[in-house]
């Protein structure tokens, strides 16, 4: 039997004494300290990824202490490059808390049978406006079933991997959305023409700050949460992630819902 004691995971056993049995308690060091090692990470990624900005902000806050009279172009300069790494760790400071909610057990799925087509519809709106005409956003549907789901976290879901495909998608390619319904299970997929992920990147992808190319991460925007946040998302819907990519030709992300979510549009 296991029991978390403080910051510990004790272990306790029964082993056999003589004709009797004893209790053996020991401590589970490799997993507290694979944790504490977690944690550890965590808490340094956090701490790079908001001192990267800060220390801009920084650098131009003392030039424009130093220069009161910095003629307008430099001075508008310094203010772009500051806003842009503000939104920058707001960004970030968002992905962080919706993080921590959706790994809250207590916090439980607020469920609604979810009409996906004309969330879809939605999307690619979006992502025609995010895109800015840089990509052709296709897409198709051939199933009117909906999901039982929360709404925003599957949004939330859906959008994140819309807005990969088109970060990591250079001008002039494309992106597409699909809904299935087949064998009863439901089908969103993202697909995309970009730059394609290696094979061994790919198990790792949903794990926090990962990165397979970090400058073009950031340069678009990333937090290295996005996918995540995915994961922890489709646990909750016991939901599966799908990964197919090939370097150079392109990637398909794709959710797989059961059944039992999955209700037909009568
Ligand atoms: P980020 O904010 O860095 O995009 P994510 O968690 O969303 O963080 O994605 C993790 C990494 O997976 C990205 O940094 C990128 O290297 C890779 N990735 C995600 N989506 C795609 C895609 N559609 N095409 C190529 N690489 C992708």
């Amino acid at each position: 039997k296991q029991m978390r004691h403080h910051r510990l995971t004790l272990l306790m056993q029964l082993v056999p004494y003589g004709n009797k049995q004893k209790l053996l308690i020991s401590r589970d060091i490799t997993s507290y300290e694979r944790i504490e090692a977690m944690r550890r990470d965590f808490i340094a990624n956090v701490s790079h990824e908001l001192r990267t900005p800060l220390t801009v902000i920084i650098g131009y806050l003392e030039m424009l202490t130093a220069d009161p009279e910095m003629d307008m172009e430099m001075q508008n300069q310094a203010l772009s490059a500051m806003t842009e790494q503000t939104l920058r760790m707001q960004h970030l400071v968002e992905d962080l808390l919706t993080l921590s909610r959706l790994e809250d057990s207590l916090n439980k799925l607020t469920e609604s049978t979810v009409d996906i087509v004309p969330m879809l519809y939605e999307l690619r709106r979006e992502a025609e406006s995010l895109s800015s005409g840089r990509h052709t956003v296709k897409i198709s549907v051939d199933s009117e079933d909906q999901i039982l789901a929360s709404r925003e976290e599957l949004r939330s879901a859906f959008s994140n991997l819309i807005s990969n495909a088109i970060r990591y998608t250079p001008e002039g390619g494309e992106i597409g959305i699909r809904w299935t319904v087949s064998n009863g299970k439901g089908l969103f997929t993202v697909w995309d023409t970009g730059v394609g992920i290696e094979p061994e990147h790919i198990p790792r992808l949903t794990e926090r700050f990962y990165r397979v190319d970090s400058s073009r991460s950031r340069e678009t925007g990333g937090t290295g949460l996005g996918l995540a946040i995915v994961k922890h998302i489709l646990n909750r819907h016991q939901a599966r992630l799908k990964i197919k990519s090939e370097v150079g030709k392109g990637s398909e992300f794709s959710i797989e819902f059961p059944e039992k979510r999955v209700v037909t549009k009568s």
